[in-house]
């Protein structure tokens, strides 16, 4: 099935790299996402970052690892969009998924957008939500989500804002997508903070809201679109910030 999956998605990528920019066939899935971000979507895949043998970012001052604080965090958004929205999770339970197998299990869903939970790291002392996006089409989706964490961090935290940046999952599925940092597990106040169930839990509550007013009301309110940038897709191979 994984590797049927594979080829399909690889099949899809090819077409559409033939038939070129901004031929979407109609299909409301799309390769390069160069169009407006999406309303009236029917489905949330919430992708809980890292699993199983990937800890991803560990915190050296309350030892929690990403993995764990991001398939919380998912369970809590995933609760909030009940009966809103149909959800559905990338991992339910401390299992790995390759990148790459996330994107091609998103990808060529209709009515569907995707968004990616993390915690970030930095040996620099920055905190900070932030949150990434690559496709045209998934601006208004970041701008919003970014408001939403904003509006419950403290100020203290300054902002790191929304970052267009290409990475496997923000570039490579054929949907909508965005990857959330709530926090820096480095910074050792913002830390403590995202140990905190009732801060994870504002922050989920703030993100639901974000995600069920993209899907009422599209980029209205959310500023102009930005240019289309022709990249390939992302690679384990690219350098980091690529
Ligand atoms: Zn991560």
């Amino acid at each position: 099935m994984k590797s049927w999956t594979f080829a399909a998605a690889g099949i899809a990528l090819l077409f559409a790299s033939c038939a070129g920019p901004g031929r979407t066939g109609g299909l409301q899935h799309d390769q390069w996402g160069h169009r407006p971000g999406p309303q009236g979507f029917h489905t949330v895949i919430i992708d809980a970052g890292h699993g199983g043998k990937d800890p991803g970012a560990i915190s050296r001052s309350t030892g929690d690892q990403e993995k764990d604080l991001a398939l919380d965090t998912a369970k809590r958004l995933q609760r909030q969009l009940s009966g809103k929205v149909r959800v559905v999770m990338m991992r339910k339970g401390d299992s790995f998924i390759e990148l790459d197998d996330r994107a091609s299990r998103a990808s060529g869903k209709d009515g569907t957008v995707l968004i990616s939970i993390h915690y970030n790291s930095s040996s620099s002392g920055i905190r900070g939500p932030e949150t990434y996006y690559w496709r045209v089409d998934s601006h208004g989706l970041a701008t919003r989500v970014q408001r939403a964490m904003e509006s419950v961090a403290p100020s203290e935290s300054g902002n790191r804002g929304k970052v267009r940046r290409r990475l496997r999952l923000t570039r490579n599925p054929d949907l909508p997508c965005i990857l959330a940092e709530l926090g820096y597990l480095s910074h050792p106040a913002e830390a403590r903070l995202c140990a905190d169930p009732a801060y994870r839990e504002r922050m989920a509550s703030a993100r639901a809201r974000a995600i069920l007013d993209q899907q009422a009301n599209g980029d209205a309110s959310t500023g102009s679109l930005p240019k289309p940038i022709y990249a390939p897709p992302s690679r384990p191979t690219d350098p980091p910030g690529s």
